[in-house]
């Protein structure tokens, strides 16, 4: 088992889905699977958790296995990597979104004992050069709500 001790928040830096003639496809965990194991060459999507805009929670590598998701300051070797589905560099997080993702932080939080010092966003890790999850991602309200009881 891997000695959780932090979590990452990310964006998928993406759409919301795509058309394919007449048909949506929804980005989710399987899309982003297939990103990573075909395009990058990955064994599996690196991500532990996929966040879809209605706030469902889909599950993505086990959480047995080290992600990749993070490389700045190794955090792939000790944080827990959370994907919002959306670029929030250009749309904000619904609603329903950013609850779903803080009610799952807040457990991951409980079940792993990790301070919410250790929960970061991506782009504010030392040493990242990225600007996910965004500069739209409700980083106050995010915080507010991990730090209320
Ligand atoms: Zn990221």
């Amino acid at each position: 088992m891997v000695n959780w001790q932090g979590i990452v928040i990310h964006h998928s830096a993406s759409p919301r889905g795509f058309w394919y003639g007449q048909r949506w496809r929804p980005v989710d965990v399987e899309l982003i699977r297939s990103w990573h194991i075909y395009e990058r060459g990955w064994s599996d999507i690196g991500y532990h958790y996929v966040v879809l805009p209605d706030g469902q929670v889909q599950g993505g590598r086990p959480l047995d296995r080290i992600g990749a998701h993070a490389r700045a300051g190794k955090r792939n070797l000790t944080a827990i990597g959370i994907c919002l589905i959306g670029n929030f560099q250009y749309d904000s997080v619904s609603p329903p979104q950013l609850m779903g993702t803080m009610q799952l932080v807040k457990k991951l939080q409980k079940e792993y004992d990790i301070p919410v010092e250790k929960v970061e966003l991506h782009k504010e890790i030392p040493g990242s050069n990225t600007l996910c999850p965004g500069r739209f991602f409700p980083k106050k309200a995010f915080y507010e709500y991990l730090n209320s009881g």
